[in-house]
Protein backbone atom coordinates (compact mmCIF):
# COMPACT_ATOMS: atom_id res chain seq x y z
CA UNK A 1 0.00 0.00 0.00
CA UNK A 2 1.39 3.45 -0.65
CA UNK A 3 1.80 5.27 2.35
CA UNK A 4 0.42 8.49 1.06
CA UNK A 5 -2.94 7.04 0.41
CA UNK A 6 -3.10 4.83 3.43
CA UNK A 7 -6.70 5.15 4.79
CA UNK A 8 -7.01 5.48 8.49
CA UNK A 9 -10.15 4.06 8.38
CA UNK A 10 -10.64 2.83 11.86
CA UNK A 11 -8.30 5.64 13.04
CA UNK A 12 -9.88 8.41 11.69
CA UNK A 13 -11.34 9.44 15.82
CA UNK A 14 -7.48 8.68 16.96
CA UNK A 15 -4.52 11.50 16.84
CA UNK A 16 -1.36 10.59 15.35
CA UNK A 17 1.55 13.25 15.89
CA UNK A 18 4.81 11.80 14.29
CA UNK A 19 7.55 13.25 13.40
CA UNK A 20 11.17 13.97 14.00
CA UNK A 21 12.50 14.67 17.58
CA UNK A 22 14.27 17.69 16.58
CA UNK A 23 13.83 19.54 12.83
CA UNK A 24 17.76 19.38 12.06
CA UNK A 25 17.84 20.62 8.33
CA UNK A 26 14.96 21.64 5.61
CA UNK A 27 15.43 18.36 3.58
CA UNK A 28 15.02 16.02 6.80
CA UNK A 29 11.95 17.59 7.46
CA UNK A 30 10.82 17.58 3.96
CA UNK A 31 11.83 13.80 3.17
CA UNK A 32 10.19 12.57 6.46
CA UNK A 33 7.16 14.63 5.99
CA UNK A 34 6.69 13.29 2.77
CA UNK A 35 7.09 9.63 4.19
CA UNK A 36 4.35 10.01 6.51
CA UNK A 37 0.48 8.76 5.43
CA UNK A 38 -1.79 12.01 4.87
CA UNK A 39 -4.20 12.63 8.14
CA UNK A 40 -1.31 12.97 11.28
CA UNK A 41 0.23 15.85 12.51
CA UNK A 42 3.80 16.22 11.72
CA UNK A 43 6.08 17.05 14.91
CA UNK A 44 9.50 18.81 15.15
CA UNK A 45 11.30 20.38 17.29
CA UNK A 46 13.20 23.60 16.62
CA UNK A 47 14.11 24.65 20.38
CA UNK A 48 15.25 21.77 22.05
CA UNK A 49 15.44 21.40 25.54
CA UNK A 50 18.69 19.25 25.89
CA UNK A 51 20.70 17.84 29.48
CA UNK A 52 24.25 18.89 28.07
CA UNK A 53 24.96 22.62 25.76
CA UNK A 54 27.28 20.67 24.14
CA UNK A 55 24.41 18.61 22.82
CA UNK A 56 22.51 19.64 19.22
CA UNK A 57 20.10 22.30 20.35
CA UNK A 58 17.60 22.68 17.86
CA UNK A 59 17.79 24.81 14.39
CA UNK A 60 15.62 27.43 16.03
CA UNK A 61 13.66 29.93 14.10
CA UNK A 62 14.87 29.33 10.75
CA UNK A 63 13.33 25.74 10.59
CA UNK A 64 9.81 27.08 11.64
CA UNK A 65 9.83 27.64 7.62
CA UNK A 66 10.41 24.17 7.10
CA UNK A 67 7.59 22.89 9.37
CA UNK A 68 5.20 25.21 7.35
CA UNK A 69 5.85 23.58 3.87
CA UNK A 70 5.66 19.75 4.95
CA UNK A 71 2.04 19.09 3.65
CA UNK A 72 0.70 17.90 7.03
CA UNK A 73 -0.53 20.44 9.70
CA UNK A 74 2.50 20.93 12.47
CA UNK A 75 3.31 20.88 16.16
CA UNK A 76 6.80 22.39 17.35
CA UNK A 77 7.79 22.52 20.92
CA UNK A 78 7.40 25.97 22.85
CA UNK A 79 8.67 26.16 26.19
CA UNK A 80 9.01 30.56 26.18
CA UNK A 81 6.54 33.08 25.66
CA UNK A 82 8.97 34.28 22.83
CA UNK A 83 8.58 30.42 21.42
CA UNK A 84 4.80 30.75 21.22
CA UNK A 85 4.52 34.16 19.67
CA UNK A 86 7.18 32.65 16.99
CA UNK A 87 5.17 29.54 16.10
CA UNK A 88 2.36 30.66 15.73
CA UNK A 89 3.53 33.99 13.37
CA UNK A 90 4.92 31.21 11.14
CA UNK A 91 1.42 29.40 11.35
CA UNK A 92 2.56 26.63 13.66
CA UNK A 93 -0.91 26.26 15.65
CA UNK A 94 0.28 23.26 16.96
CA UNK A 95 2.28 23.45 20.10
CA UNK A 96 3.06 21.56 23.26
CA UNK A 97 4.58 21.82 25.95
CA UNK A 98 7.65 19.56 27.31
CA UNK A 99 7.92 17.64 30.16
CA UNK A 100 10.75 19.83 31.85
CA UNK A 101 8.59 23.21 31.30
CA UNK A 102 5.67 21.26 32.24
CA UNK A 103 7.42 20.81 36.03
CA UNK A 104 7.51 24.39 36.22
CA UNK A 105 4.03 26.25 37.03
CA UNK A 106 6.04 29.92 36.30
CA UNK A 107 7.02 28.74 32.80
CA UNK A 108 3.47 27.35 31.77
CA UNK A 109 1.38 30.30 33.27
CA UNK A 110 3.91 33.01 31.15
CA UNK A 111 3.42 30.68 27.86
CA UNK A 112 -0.42 30.58 28.71
CA UNK A 113 -0.54 34.37 29.25
CA UNK A 114 2.06 34.76 25.94
CA UNK A 115 -1.35 32.64 24.07
CA UNK A 116 -3.30 35.28 25.83
CA UNK A 117 -1.79 38.21 24.04
CA UNK A 118 -1.59 36.50 20.67
CA UNK A 119 -5.24 35.98 21.04
CA UNK A 120 -5.35 40.05 21.91
CA UNK A 121 -3.94 40.45 19.42
CA UNK A 122 -6.60 39.26 17.32
CA UNK A 123 -5.45 35.00 16.92
CA UNK A 124 -8.54 33.61 17.12
CA UNK A 125 -7.42 30.79 20.18
CA UNK A 126 -10.14 27.94 19.37
CA UNK A 127 -7.47 27.68 15.93
CA UNK A 128 -4.53 26.81 18.39
CA UNK A 129 -4.06 23.30 19.83
CA UNK A 130 -1.65 22.96 22.96
CA UNK A 131 -0.50 19.56 24.12
CA UNK A 132 0.78 19.74 27.48
CA UNK A 133 3.36 16.16 28.17
CA UNK A 134 2.90 15.27 32.03
CA UNK A 135 6.01 16.98 34.22
CA UNK A 136 9.04 15.02 34.36
CA UNK A 137 8.12 14.16 38.04
CA UNK A 138 5.42 11.70 38.74
CA UNK A 139 3.15 14.75 39.51
CA UNK A 140 -0.64 14.42 39.02
CA UNK A 141 -1.89 17.61 40.36
CA UNK A 142 1.20 19.70 38.47
CA UNK A 143 -0.15 17.96 35.05
CA UNK A 144 -3.97 18.85 36.25
CA UNK A 145 -3.00 22.25 37.30
CA UNK A 146 -1.07 23.32 33.75
CA UNK A 147 -4.22 22.26 31.85
CA UNK A 148 -6.48 24.46 33.79
CA UNK A 149 -3.66 27.48 32.94
CA UNK A 150 -3.84 26.75 29.22
CA UNK A 151 -7.75 26.20 29.79
CA UNK A 152 -7.94 29.62 30.29
CA UNK A 153 -6.72 30.82 27.27
CA UNK A 154 -9.59 28.98 25.42
CA UNK A 155 -7.48 27.35 23.09
CA UNK A 156 -7.69 23.46 22.65
CA UNK A 157 -5.93 21.57 25.30
CA UNK A 158 -4.78 18.06 24.92
CA UNK A 159 -2.30 15.98 27.17
CA UNK A 160 0.36 13.24 26.49
CA UNK A 161 1.86 10.68 28.70
CA UNK A 162 5.29 10.67 28.30
CA UNK A 163 6.38 8.45 31.70
CA UNK A 164 8.84 9.24 33.73
CA UNK A 165 12.92 8.39 33.40
CA UNK A 166 12.10 6.08 30.94
CA UNK A 167 9.17 4.32 32.33
CA UNK A 168 5.42 4.30 32.29
CA UNK A 169 3.76 5.78 35.23
CA UNK A 170 0.29 4.42 33.93
CA UNK A 171 -1.15 4.98 37.33
CA UNK A 172 -0.62 8.90 36.73
CA UNK A 173 -2.37 8.57 33.46
CA UNK A 174 -5.17 6.55 34.48
CA UNK A 175 -5.75 9.41 37.33
CA UNK A 176 -5.62 12.05 35.03
CA UNK A 177 -8.11 10.77 32.59
CA UNK A 178 -10.24 9.99 35.97
CA UNK A 179 -10.44 13.72 36.95
CA UNK A 180 -10.31 14.47 32.91
CA UNK A 181 -12.19 12.32 31.11
CA UNK A 182 -12.75 15.36 28.36
CA UNK A 183 -9.29 15.98 27.86
CA UNK A 184 -7.85 13.91 24.97
CA UNK A 185 -4.88 12.40 26.27
CA UNK A 186 -2.02 10.56 24.15
CA UNK A 187 0.67 8.65 24.27
CA UNK A 188 4.36 9.28 23.79
CA UNK A 189 6.17 5.80 23.41
CA UNK A 190 9.31 7.52 22.38
CA UNK A 191 10.25 9.50 25.27
CA UNK A 192 8.58 7.34 27.70
CA UNK A 193 10.75 3.94 26.58
CA UNK A 194 14.32 5.81 24.88
CA UNK A 195 13.76 2.56 22.89
CA UNK A 196 12.87 2.49 19.77
CA UNK A 197 12.65 -1.33 20.04
CA UNK A 198 9.91 -0.77 22.30
CA UNK A 199 7.67 1.50 20.32
CA UNK A 200 5.74 -0.78 18.39
CA UNK A 201 4.35 -2.54 21.74
CA UNK A 202 3.74 0.58 23.51
CA UNK A 203 1.82 1.68 20.20
CA UNK A 204 -0.72 -0.52 20.83
CA UNK A 205 -0.52 -0.83 24.50
CA UNK A 206 -1.81 2.50 24.01
CA UNK A 207 -5.06 1.57 22.02
CA UNK A 208 -6.01 -1.41 23.94
CA UNK A 209 -5.80 1.19 27.10
CA UNK A 210 -8.22 3.41 24.87
CA UNK A 211 -5.81 6.38 24.77
CA UNK A 212 -6.82 9.10 22.67
CA UNK A 213 -3.70 8.92 19.73
CA UNK A 214 0.30 8.49 19.75
CA UNK A 215 2.62 10.96 19.75
CA UNK A 216 5.70 9.28 17.56
CA UNK A 217 9.40 10.20 16.81
CA UNK A 218 10.59 9.18 13.18
CA UNK A 219 13.31 10.03 11.30
CA UNK A 220 14.51 8.65 7.85
CA UNK A 221 17.45 7.05 9.72
CA UNK A 222 17.44 6.86 13.02
CA UNK A 223 21.11 5.93 13.40
CA UNK A 224 22.28 9.13 12.26
CA UNK A 225 19.88 11.58 14.28
CA UNK A 226 21.20 14.81 16.17
CA UNK A 227 18.90 13.92 19.29
CA UNK A 228 17.38 11.13 20.75
CA UNK A 229 18.88 8.57 17.80
CA UNK A 230 17.83 5.64 20.21
CA UNK A 231 14.38 6.13 20.05
CA UNK A 232 13.71 7.05 17.19
CA UNK A 233 11.44 4.59 14.16
CA UNK A 234 11.58 5.06 10.39
CA UNK A 235 8.55 6.46 8.89
CA UNK A 236 8.06 3.06 7.37
CA UNK A 237 8.17 1.34 10.53
CA UNK A 238 5.66 3.80 11.94
CA UNK A 239 3.05 2.93 9.04
CA UNK A 240 3.69 -0.38 9.75
CA UNK A 241 2.40 -0.16 12.87
CA UNK A 242 -0.19 2.30 12.09
CA UNK A 243 -1.66 -1.13 9.65
CA UNK A 244 -0.98 -3.17 12.89
CA UNK A 245 -3.50 -1.24 14.97
CA UNK A 246 -5.97 -0.99 12.12
CA UNK A 247 -5.88 -4.55 11.86
CA UNK A 248 -5.62 -5.00 15.80
CA UNK A 249 -9.02 -2.68 15.68
CA UNK A 250 -10.89 -4.29 12.78
CA UNK A 251 -9.90 -7.69 14.71
CA UNK A 252 -12.11 -6.34 17.56
CA UNK A 253 -14.93 -4.74 15.63
CA UNK A 254 -15.26 -8.35 14.23
CA UNK A 255 -15.28 -10.09 17.62
CA UNK A 256 -17.90 -7.36 18.69
CA UNK A 257 -20.09 -8.26 15.71
CA UNK A 258 -19.09 -12.13 17.07
CA UNK A 259 -20.51 -11.44 20.47
CA UNK A 260 -23.90 -9.63 19.91
CA UNK A 261 -24.59 -12.33 17.30
CA UNK A 262 -23.62 -14.86 19.70
CA UNK A 263 -26.01 -12.83 22.02
CA UNK A 264 -28.86 -13.21 19.62
CA UNK A 265 -28.53 -16.70 19.12
CA UNK A 266 -28.27 -17.08 22.99
CA UNK A 267 -31.53 -15.85 23.07
CA UNK A 268 -33.17 -17.02 20.52
CA UNK A 269 -32.58 -21.10 22.19
CA UNK A 270 -34.00 -19.82 25.31
CA UNK A 271 -36.90 -19.03 23.07
CA UNK A 272 -36.79 -22.15 21.45
CA UNK A 273 -36.55 -24.46 24.40
CA UNK A 274 -39.44 -22.86 26.38
CA UNK A 275 -41.15 -23.59 23.18
CA UNK A 276 -40.08 -27.38 23.10
CA UNK A 277 -41.30 -27.04 26.78
CA UNK A 278 -44.85 -26.44 25.70
CA UNK A 279 -45.04 -28.52 22.85
CA UNK A 280 -43.71 -31.72 25.49
CA UNK A 281 -46.22 -30.29 28.19
CA UNK A 282 -49.30 -30.13 25.40
CA UNK A 283 -48.27 -33.91 24.84
CA UNK A 284 -48.33 -34.98 28.09
CA UNK A 285 -51.83 -33.94 28.55
CA UNK A 286 -52.30 -35.98 25.68
CA UNK A 287 -51.15 -38.43 26.79
CA UNK A 288 -53.15 -38.43 30.13
CA UNK A 289 -56.57 -38.04 27.67
CA UNK A 290 -55.16 -41.25 25.47
CA UNK A 291 -54.52 -43.47 29.03
CA UNK A 292 -58.21 -42.28 30.04
CA UNK A 293 -60.19 -43.06 26.74
CA UNK A 294 -58.04 -46.33 26.45
CA UNK A 295 -56.22 -44.91 23.23
CA UNK A 296 -53.16 -46.21 21.54
CA UNK A 297 -49.91 -43.53 22.33
CA UNK A 298 -48.63 -43.76 18.64
CA UNK A 299 -51.17 -43.44 15.93
CA UNK A 300 -49.49 -43.82 12.55
CA UNK A 301 -51.85 -41.63 10.60
CA UNK A 302 -51.77 -38.83 12.82
CA UNK A 303 -47.60 -38.58 12.75
CA UNK A 304 -47.83 -38.79 8.62
CA UNK A 305 -50.43 -35.77 8.93
CA UNK A 306 -48.07 -33.99 11.44
CA UNK A 307 -44.91 -34.92 9.35
CA UNK A 308 -46.38 -33.46 6.03
CA UNK A 309 -47.95 -30.21 7.24
CA UNK A 310 -45.11 -28.94 9.13
CA UNK A 311 -42.95 -30.19 6.07
CA UNK A 312 -45.43 -27.74 4.43
CA UNK A 313 -44.97 -24.99 6.81
CA UNK A 314 -41.11 -25.21 7.74
CA UNK A 315 -39.99 -25.45 3.89
CA UNK A 316 -42.53 -22.90 2.77
CA UNK A 317 -43.00 -20.46 5.58
CA UNK A 318 -39.19 -20.33 7.00
CA UNK A 319 -37.02 -21.62 3.73
CA UNK A 320 -35.88 -24.93 5.94
CA UNK A 321 -34.84 -28.16 4.32
CA UNK A 322 -37.14 -30.93 3.99
CA UNK A 323 -34.57 -32.96 5.37
CA UNK A 324 -33.71 -30.70 8.25
CA UNK A 325 -37.61 -30.93 9.42
CA UNK A 326 -37.84 -34.41 8.84
CA UNK A 327 -35.36 -35.09 11.16
CA UNK A 328 -36.26 -32.53 14.01
CA UNK A 329 -39.39 -33.69 13.92
CA UNK A 330 -38.64 -37.02 14.24
CA UNK A 331 -36.75 -36.11 17.99
CA UNK A 332 -39.42 -33.98 18.63
CA UNK A 333 -41.74 -36.98 18.20
CA UNK A 334 -39.80 -39.53 19.97
CA UNK A 335 -39.51 -37.40 23.26
CA UNK A 336 -43.73 -36.79 22.73
CA UNK A 337 -43.99 -40.31 22.96
CA UNK A 338 -41.86 -40.95 25.76
CA UNK A 339 -43.82 -37.81 28.25
CA UNK A 340 -46.94 -39.95 27.02
CA UNK A 341 -46.17 -43.17 28.41
C1 LIG B 1 10.09 16.08 22.64
O1 LIG B 1 8.94 15.66 22.45
O2 LIG B 1 10.86 16.36 21.72
C2 LIG B 1 10.59 16.18 24.02
C3 LIG B 1 11.64 16.88 24.34
O3 LIG B 1 9.87 15.46 24.86
P1 LIG B 1 9.80 15.48 26.48
O4 LIG B 1 9.49 16.88 26.84
O5 LIG B 1 8.69 14.53 26.76
O6 LIG B 1 11.12 15.00 26.96
MN1 LIG C 1 13.03 13.71 21.44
Amino acid sequence: MSLNVMKLCMLKDKIFIVGPCSAESEEQVAKTAAMLPAGIIFRAGVWKPRTSPASFQGAGTEALEWLRNVGHPSATEVATPEHVSLALAAGIHYLWIGARTSANPIAVQAIADSIRCVSDAGVDPTTITVLIKNPVNEDVALWLGNVERLEKTNVRVMAIHRGCAHRPCWQMAFEFRRQRPDIPLLLDPSHLSGDSRKVESLCCEAMRLAFDGLMVEVHPEPAKALSDAKQQITPEQFCRILEKIESDMEAKAEDLTLSELRKEIDEVDDELWRIIAKRMDVSRRIGAYKKEHQLDIVQPKRYEEILRNRIEWACAKHGISEDAVRRIMADIHEESVRVQL
